[in-house]
């Protein structure tokens, strides 16, 4: 098929060469897509519409079986995940009546955005499942235009589940990830050679993560010379996989050198019997192994163990930027491909250029994942929460322009603000390219957690409540994403008045350090998760810095620029002049002694 720009759009470079006639197809129809994004997109509301006629939402607010997208978009409001809790509420507690979606709500996707500290629930249905794998089905056609030959080899990715639950009307609750790696569509798929992972599907799901990674770094150690891409989906997973690597080599080394898993480290039966059929003695990987680690130079390790790696498949966008550095030093800076742009609510779309460097990727909105909508930033920041925000197309967005990103999905999520800002960088076809700027609100984030200045306020406050009957109270605070270390930590400054000398005497380094429990016990639960179940997250540590500090802070702002009248303290530090000046001030420095209180989700929402 020939695919005609849409008018008033300039055409881009075709895709292409293409591997294969499969990827061939793929490749066309991104360019159909992004093509006609104007017509997908008025199709897909339409489509939308018309099935959710029916819908308890859609019918209060008047649609009366209208698809057109004026009326839509003059009667149905722009929404937030507070705005739609009571519907979920009902949704979770068993209500299977079609509230947003006339399609039965199949499961909820547990988001790492949070609300009152829980995890968001985001309902999805079935068919959502296509959606997803469609998306998927289009990474490496595109991949392979740029790296040729990664059907002749194996790809090492760290992929996990996590545990899921059930809401009290009965439907499963877990992470998209976990949905789709449970799904039939990634157990049951095919063999293809340009998808070929060294991990055994038993160890991607199998929700114990120690047994999990354990077996995946052995069988990628095993392929290593087969190995063509190593990666995670984030670039703090594959940071995991490495540190697992520094602190188990020896005992990985041992099971290689002896051809057997060790029971210790792996007892699930199912991974097993599929590490049994490839699992042999290799006394010579196993002393490669001791060598390489054992030498206590750690960069570049990647590649001296996987020789052949031409890329890692990783994220490395919005919050993972700060990894970058790290990962450049493991793996003796190979390229970082960042593949696509996805989330519970909605799987949005891919970069066509994925080898292109960290800071330059964009990612193609696909017209038909979903009906988008833009908020265009100065307003979304600018008015006050109430006013009603407006919205422009898909395909009236302007390039160098920010907008915040509102999503009508299949599933019934009608005009929902994401969170994300986005800033268009130019035009595939029709379609524009974004570049993930930021998640809105959000200041410290490790892996999943989002941690937004309220939340940061609110742990704070709590934690200065130790130290007051000391005659001791936080002035000043900011904070930092340490990540320089595996696994990373927030790091919180703080500046404190002391009533009388004698009182600072009285408050002793125990209860300082019970106050970064107390802010970790504050914080939300994706946070807590981290750090009891997943160990992701290390422990807070709250820096004490000199009196003056802060103000010394302001000077150098105002030395550089920023008016003395709105200076504000910044809640959050990247930039190193800054963190030199409040490292070089501290006083003292103390670490949460013990793990925060963590329980699975209940899933109530009142
Ligand atoms: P979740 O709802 O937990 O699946 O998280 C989805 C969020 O992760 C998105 O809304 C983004 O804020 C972030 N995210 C997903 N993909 C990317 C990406 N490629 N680059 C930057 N941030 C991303």
């Amino acid at each position: 098929m020939v695919v005609k720009p849409a008018p008033g759009r300039r055409s881009s470079e075709p895709l292409g060469p293409a591997a294969c006639e499969s990827d061939a197809k793929k490749l066309e129809f991104i360019e159909e897509m992004t093509a006609n994004a104007e017509q997908v997109q008025k199709r897909v509301l339409a489509e939308i519409l018309e099935r959710n006629a029916e819908t308890e939402y859609l019918r209060r607010h008047g649609m009366s079986g209208a698809t057109d997208r004026k009326v839509f978009k003059e009667r149905v409001p722009i929404v937030t995940y507070e705005d739609l809790k009571p519907e979920i509420q009902r949704i979770a507690d068993g209500d299977r009546s079609a509230i947003l979606s006339a399609v039965p709500i199949s499961e909820f996707l547990t988001s790492s955005g949070t609300s009152a500290g829980e995890r968001k629930l985001m309902p999805t249905i079935q068919e959502e499942l296509d959606r997803r794998q469609l998306l998927y089905s289009l990474l490496m056609p595109v991949m392979n235009i740029y790296v040729p030959g990664l059907d002749k080899g194996k790809a090492l990715y760290f992929l996990f589940v996590k545990t899921e639950s059930t809401t009290p009307g009965g439907l499963p609750a877990r992470p998209v990830l976990t949905s789709y790696y449970n799904s039939h569509h990634f157990r049951h798929r095919p063999f293809d050679p340009y998808n070929n992972y060294t991990s055994p599907t038993a160890a991607i799901l199998c929700p114990d993560s120690h047994q999990s990674m354990y077996t995946q770094m052995l069988s990628g150690l095993l392929h290593r010379l087969e190995v063509l891409r190593v990666g995670a989906v984030f670039a703090s997973g594959l940071l995991r996989a490495i540190r697992f690597l520094q602190l188990h080599y020896r005992s990985l080394a041992a099971d290689i050198s002896d051809g057997s898993l060790s029971f210790d480290q792996v007892s699930d039966p199912s991974i097993r019997s599929a590490v049994a059929a490839f699992l042999r003695p290799d006394p010579a990987l196993a002393d490669l192994l001791i060598r390489e680690c054992g030498s206590g130079d750690w960069a570049g390790i990647v590649t001296r163990i996987w020789p052949n790696t031409k890329y890692l498949d990783v994220i490395v966008t919005g919050a993972m930027a700060q990894y970058i550095p790290t990962l450049e030093y493991y793996s003796g800076g190979l390229p970082m491909a960042c593949t696509m742009y996805a989330s519970s609510e909605c799987y949005f779309g891919i970069n066509l250029r994925p080898m292109c460097r960290p800071d330059e990727v964009s990612y193609t909105i696909m017209p038909n994942m979903g009906y988008f909508e833009f908020i265009p930033c100065d307003e979304s920041t600018a008015t006050d929460a109430a006013a009603p925000a407006t919205a422009v197309d898909l395909t009236e967005v302007e390039e160098g322009k920010e907008y915040e990103l509102v999503i009508t999905t299949y599933a019934g999520l009608y005009r929902y603000r994401v969170g994300d800002i986005l800033r268009v960088t130019g035009f595939h076809n029709a379609a524009p390219m974004f570049r993930f700027v930021r998640r809105k609100n959000v200041i410290l984030s490790i892996e999943s957690d989002k941690t937004d200045e309220a939340e940061l306020q609110a742990a704070v406050e709590r934690a200065s409540k130790l130290v007051e009957p000391y005659g001791a109270s936080v002035v000043e605070y900011t904070s930092q994403a340490y990540t320089k270390e595996i696994p990373g930590h927030y790091v919180i400054y703080w500046e404190l008045m002391m009533r009388g000398e004698g009182e600072k005497e009285m408050l002793g380094a125990e209860i300082l350090d019970n106050c970064s429990l107390e802010m970790e016990e504050a914080l939300n639960s994706v946070y807590r998760q981290s750090r009891v179940m997943d160990r992701s997250i290390g422990p807070l540590e709250i820096r004490v810095v000199r009196p003056g500090t802060f103000e010394e802070l302001m000077d150098y702002a105002i030395s550089r620029g920023a008016s003395i009248n709105q200076y504000k303290v910044p809640r959050c530090v990247t930039f190193s002049p800054i963190i030199e000046l409040l490292d070089s001030r501290i006083v003292s420095t103390h670490f949460s002694p013990r793990l925060p209180t963590w329980v699975p989700q209940r899933h109530s929402l009142t």
